[in-house]
């Protein structure tokens, strides 16, 4: 079963509840869950867990590389490239590697055979576990923009591997193509959102990214209920989402997330609801 878990907005709670779902999930079975945080920009999940790691690569985008002996500057590869990353200029190819997006074009519309590929390296790969949760997570370079090649890298490599555990994807923020990318291979969304009209403007955009466009079954968790009003829980009700969940305004469970202590471990008495929430979506992906 593989959950994602994101929001349409930051500082909803969302690595909160990823992490409160891979502990309720390692206390649930024997099978050790994957928490793979895929917010390559922020990785902090991991921080809220005591994770050795034991194994780390780099990671990147495969740019081409121009062999000027064959090149005949003809100019196809810069007309075939739609991010302006491959521009000729006279007898000069120029590789513009950080608006490369490693599609491969330029290369298969080369007449003469002259570009190869080779890695720009953007991120870092790293795994490791705390005993009862396996961990990887995908880290961005600083000054690199772009990361959906480290978030697919990351997938690609651990969503293999997980057999039948139980896979917690901590997505990125927003709705952008990060979080297409870290959502787009689960079963089922759980969106967490807060009870403001915020919250409510960016679950919407949310909810049509992954339920509208990708055709992903979704759930909402609320958090901070209690600093708002109810025009989140009435739209769940029109939308037909299901609220998995309402974890009350708490300043213990800030003071607790700010010292880098899980919720779980904080207030064990919130085991059961995270217990509940897996037990729910289990259900719905098996229908
Ligand atoms: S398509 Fe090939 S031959 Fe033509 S300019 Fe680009 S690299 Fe050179
Ligand atoms: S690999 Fe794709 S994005 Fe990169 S330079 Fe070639 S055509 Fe452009």
């Amino acid at each position: 079963m593989i959950i994602a878990v994101a929001s349409g907005k930051g500082g909803t709670g969302k690595t909160t509840v990823a992490v409160s779902l891979a502990i309720s999930a390692a206390d649930q079975s024997s099978a050790k869950p994957l928490l793979l945080d895929c917010d390559v920009e922020e990785p902090n999940s991991g921080l809220f867990l005591d994770i050795d790691y034991t194994s780390g690569r780099e990671t990147g985008v495969l740019v081409p590389e121009v062999d000027l002996d064959k090149c005949t500057y003809c100019g196809r590869c810069a007309e075939v490239c739609v991010w302006n990353a491959i521009a000729v200029a006279g007898e000069k190819v120029l590789v513009f590697r950080d608006l490369c997006h490693g599609c491969g074009s330029c290369g298969l519309v080369c007449p003469e055979g002259a570009i190869s590929e080779i890695t720009h390296v953007t991120g870092r790969i790293e795994g490791g576990t705390d005993g009862s949760i396996d961990f990887a997570r995908g880290v961005l370079n600083v000054g690199q923009a772009m990361p959906v090649p480290v978030i697919a890298s990351l997938l690609d490599e651990y969503l293999p591997e997980s057999g039948n555990s139980t896979v917690i994807i901590d997505s990125s923020p927003g709705t952008s193509c990060p979080v297409v990318e870290a959502v787009s291979r689960s079963e089922y969304v759980i969106l967490v959102t807060e009870p403001t009209p915020f919250g409510l403007h960016d679950l919407k955009a949310a909810v049509d990214v992954v339920v509208s466009q990708l055709n992903i079954p979704a759930g909402v968790i609320i958090n901070r209920d209690g600093i708002g009003n109810n025009e989140v829980e009435k739209y769940c009700l029109t939308a037909n989402l299901p609220v998995l969940a309402k974890i009350p305004m708490d300043r213990r469970i800030a003071e607790m997330l700010s010292e880098g202590i899980p919720l779980l471990s904080g207030l064990p008495e919130y085991r059961e609801v995270f217990l509940d929430i897996l037990a729910i979506v289990r259900k719905e992906v098996m229908k």
